[in-house]
């Protein structure tokens, strides 16, 4: 076996409810659009945007009650409250119906957004990379094994310094779990160790430094985390 010409980065990964045992992050896969009144909100129509897909890098990941720095180059970070669905195996051209076996568990995690970033790119076609796969911007809380059940509805929340921004229910999703699945799988082959980010429902807003942000979903571990000041260049 070669030698690495230097230490490669300590692989990325997630808290197990539960276990000693940690989730091992192989990549961050995320949908967007996926509720509708979100989807109004960002000024579109569901009909005529349906859900899309990008990606965060593995080591965006943020272990649960670790402050988040407020990232560089934006002045309007949002949150987005999300189910996440971490896979124990994968494949190409899953089934729907073949889907919920690939789970390994479900969590709460906070798709952190330049919305700035954003906007830019989509008004000039480019790609969202800047806008949502920045440094530490996948804070997610322990993932709860699939054995103790799956996820289909449940309530999906948001809180900044105690005051509700989000609410809404995971039934309310425009593409299910293994909708979701089916349709990745077409496109990339899922394996173990993948995180997929469902989508935010309606009432995305602006983080500052100071805030205490709180997400949950009934029967998850609440993510909770702050936003801490910029670290000194
Ligand atoms: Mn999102």
């Amino acid at each position: 076996m070669n030698d690495f010409a230097f230490p490669p980065a300590p692989p990325a990964s997630v808290a197990v409810a539960g276990s000693k045992l940690r989730f091992p992050v192989h990549r961050i896969y995320c949908v967007g659009r996926n509720y509708a009144e979100h989807v109004r909100e960002m000024g579109a129509e569901p009909e005529r945007a349906p859900p899309v897909f990008f990606m965060k890098p593995a080591d965006a990941v943020v272990a649960n009650g670790t402050p988040v720095p407020y990232p560089p180059a934006t002045a309007n970070l949002h949150h987005e409250v999300e189910l996440v669905v971490a896979l124990r195996s994968g494949a190409r051209h899953i089934a729907a119906g073949a889907a919920l076996g690939h789970v390994f568990g479900y969590a709460v995690g906070n798709d952190l957004t330049r919305r700035d970033l954003q906007a830019a790119a989509r008004a000039k076609g480019q790609p969202w990379d800047t806008a949502k796969g920045f440094d530490h911007s996948a804070p997610v809380a322990a993932i709860r094994p699939a054995a103790e059940g799956h996820l289909n509805r449940g309530r999906i929340w948001l809180k900044v310094n105690d005051s509700l921004r989000q609410e809404s229910d995971i039934d309310q999703m425009l593409l299910d779990v293994p909708g979701i699945i089916a349709a990745l799988s077409g496109f990339y082959e899922l394996r173990g160790g993948d995180l997929i980010f469902t989508g935010t429902p309606a009432g995305v807003g602006a983080l500052k430094p100071g805030d205490r942000v709180e997400g949950g979903i009934d029967g998850l571990e609440t993510l909770r985390h702050t936003i801490s000041a910029p670290p000194v260049a």
